[in-house]
């Protein structure tokens, strides 16, 4: 029968220590959850901020339903397009410093509306080899030619443009990125991008709310001008605390998505709640400087900290930690055992990484306290001295 070869294929995966496993979460997300009756210090979310149980978000989320009900009730090009989703828009695209921004539901659906809508089959991708697998699946869509470059490399990715013969280019690329935390060489892309007259599409998904002046992200880290052919995604339910993303860019650029890109027009809107708790987000998010600087003591903590240990501490200046482990079994044994002494941290395993390359990816968030930190780097260290190496 059709599905006889799942069961095999499913044991291949098991085999291979690749079975991925949900768990069930019994209290909202925070430094500390509750999970299969176990409270245990997590460094597993992207609530880089700390905002994804903030009550002043969750206030605003619970007077949005009263003022708006809970439901859009079709596309944002129909009728789904309600006063906060609008609000939304025009306060993302004040603060990132664009003419114009776009609320979409995710972010995998935002990167899928951008590069297929100004991409076509006579057109090439050039992509580093890291990218989060949205970018890979929304170059996929586009059908162009997808050449990848290997993770940071500039040079390569000049020459790949220098010899390329397709009618339009575009540049794709993590800010941060999500398993590794480094951050891309920004500056050169976009110059490569004004050379060769290319887009530079930027996911910042891990940099936004964290990153640059004020948290406007990593396009402000770096302090790039405007430009038509830059194009920046922003996540909002990683720092930001709640979901959806947004795209915002020069007015052509976003008005061209709003027209014609697929994953914006056929799918209902976001509950009017989502931008009502994101204006409340993004209030706090402006003015969270002692929350970044919290963030960013933490880090600074733990690398020190973590220094000694038998595994390589990837160099990531971002929430984003990753104890690099080799093989997919010691990575998940080693989350195991942190697990069973009250430490959630993820194993990350191919194909979300390269072969031979499973992590331990340690998120951390200005939530946490230094004493979580500390209990972290303990029993690290115990682990490291009981021969988990
Ligand atoms: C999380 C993530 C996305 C997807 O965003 P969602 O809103 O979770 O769909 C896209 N790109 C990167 C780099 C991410 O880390």
């Amino acid at each position: 029968m059709i599905w006889d070869e799942l069961d095999p294929s499913m044991a291949q995966l098991a085999a291979e220590g690749l079975l991925r496993r949900r768990r069930t979460l019994e209290a909202p997300c925070g430094p500390e959850a509750v999970v299969e009756g176990r409270r245990v210090i997590a460094f597993c979310s992207n609530d880089y901020l700390g905002l994804a149980n903030h009550p002043s978000i969750v206030a605003a989320a619970q007077q949005a339903a009263g003022r708006w009900g809970v439901g859009s009730g079709a596309s944002h090009v129909v009728s789904g397009h309600l006063w906060p989703h609008a609000e939304l828009e025009e306060r993302l695209a004040a603060f990132v410093g664009r003419e114009q921004a776009l609320y979409f539901t995710t972010g995998y659906m935002a990167n899928l509306a951008i590069v297929p809508t100004l991409m076509d089959r006579n057109d090439a991708i050039f992509a580093d080899k890291l990218n989060h697998a949205s970018l890979i699946d929304a170059a996929r869509l586009a059908r162009a030619e997808h050449v990848r470059y290997p993770h940071g490399d500039v040079d390569t990715l000049a020459h790949r443009l220098e010899q390329s013969r397709a009618r339009r280019k575009l540049i794709l690329t993590d800010a941060v990125f999500s398993m590794d935390g480094d951050l891309a060489p920004l500056p050169e892309l976009f110059a490569l991008a004004e050379r060769f007259d290319a887009w530079l599409v930027v996911d910042d998904a891990h940099g936004f709310g964290v990153l640059g002046p004020g948290g406007r992200g990593s396009l402000a880290h770096f302090d790039l001008p405007p430009s038509p052919r830059l194009i920046l995604m922003g996540t909002l339910g990683k720092a930001a605390g709640v979901s959806g993303a947004f795209v915002a860019g020069d007015r052509c650029v976003i008005d061209w998505l709003m027209q014609r890109a697929r994953p914006y027009i056929f799918t209902t809107a976001s509950s009017p709640m989502i931008p009502v708790a994101l204006l409340a987000s993004l209030e706090l998010m402006v003015n969270g400087d002692e929350r970044r600087a919290h963030l960013q003591q933490l880090i600074v903590r733990l690398r020190a900290g973590l220094d000694g240990l038998p595994w390589r501490l990837l160099p990531s200046p971002t929430a984003i930690q990753p104890l690099l482990i080799g093989e997919n079994e010691a990575a998940v044994q080693l989350a195991e055992r942190l697990f069973v002494r009250g430490l959630w941290v993820p194993a990350i395993r191919p194909p979300t990484v390269p072969m031979g390359t499973a992590r331990l990816r340690i998120s951390l968030s200005a939530a946490h306290s230094e004493e979580q930190i500390d209990t972290l780097m303990g029993v690290l260290r115990e682990c490291a001295n009981d021969g988990y190496a």
